[in-house]
């Protein structure tokens, strides 16, 4: 074994992978910039540090389980005029998720509601925060399922574990008694503990009618809207929009 395989396979065993698979062309680096051993010991370590990170975001994202890649470089704010550029950019500094404050965007159908969901999980993602998406009635399912498994505690606690859970679109389906009882489970579970972005066609004002104004959907609604920042969206549907203008 030479010298340099015996390094690798020492870094290896030190859990410092990307050193180990990359230390050949580190060491060409170093020879050819004539690195000091302080710059080298620095390039190592800022060399791990970079894969691990990137490993992490990787991860992340693929455990936010996104229905789709929605770019928040896309979104059109000259289509979408209800929102400007600068309110989403201020929610970038992530000050929502370290004070626990929730996101709601309100609005029809095709405003981009989801799309801006997805677009501000995937910078949360990236800036190191984990996230999870899910869809209202995917959540009901997930939890009733664990209802009757009698594990409603244990995946309560699992979903608690992510620092933002995107709910999307919370009022297109009805709900089931116990159905909303468990999302109240929920949402009591996360209430200033983590942050809910949720997505809704339904104004607060039929909220009520479609939580059948039954006493676990007022404290639902109330727990989401406290600490909360609100958004209205209007005007026309980008899927429409692009119909026709093919
Ligand atoms: P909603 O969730 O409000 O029903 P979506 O976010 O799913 O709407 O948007 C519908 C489609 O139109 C998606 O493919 C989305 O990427 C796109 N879209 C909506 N609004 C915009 C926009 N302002 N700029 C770019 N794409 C948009
Ligand atoms: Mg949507």
């Amino acid at each position: 074994m030479s010298l340099l395989e015996r390094a690798e396979a020492q870094y290896r065993s030190l859990r410092l992978t990307a050193t180990a698979n990359h230390l050949a062309s580190l060491l060409a680096q170093a020879e050819a910039n004539e690195l000091s051993y302080l710059n080298f010991a620095q390039l190592l370590a800022e060399h791990e540090l970079k894969e691990r990170t990137h490993r992490r975001v990787t991860r992340h994202l693929r455990q936010a389980q996104f229905p789709s890649e929605k770019h928040l470089e896309a979104f059109d704010y000259r289509h979408q005029t209800t929102i400007s550029k600068r309110q989403v950019h201020a929610l970038l500094d992530f000050g929502f998720i370290d004070n626990r404050d929730n996101l709601v965007f309100i609005g029809p159908p095709g405003v981009g509601k989801t799309h801006l969901a997805i677009g501000i999980g995937q910078k949360a993602v990236q800036a190191g925060y984990k996230v999870l998406f899910r869809t209202a009635l995917d959540l009901v399912e997930d939890l009733e399922l664990a209802e009757m498994k009698g594990e409603l505690k244990k995946r309560l606690n699992q979903l608690s574990k992510y620092d933002v859970l995107i709910i999307d679109e919370l009022g297109y389906l009805p709900m089931t008694r116990q159905a909303r009882y468990n999302l109240f489970q929920l949402i009591n579970s996360l209430y200033e503990y983590r942050s809910v972005i949720l997505t809704t066609n339904k104004d607060f004002t039929s909220w009520g009618e479609f939580f059948h104004d039954d006493n676990v959907a007022v404290p639902i609604i109330d727990r989401i809207i406290h600490h909360s920042q609100i958004f209205m969206l209007g005007g026309e549907s980008y899927r429409l929009k692009q119909k026709s203008s093919t």
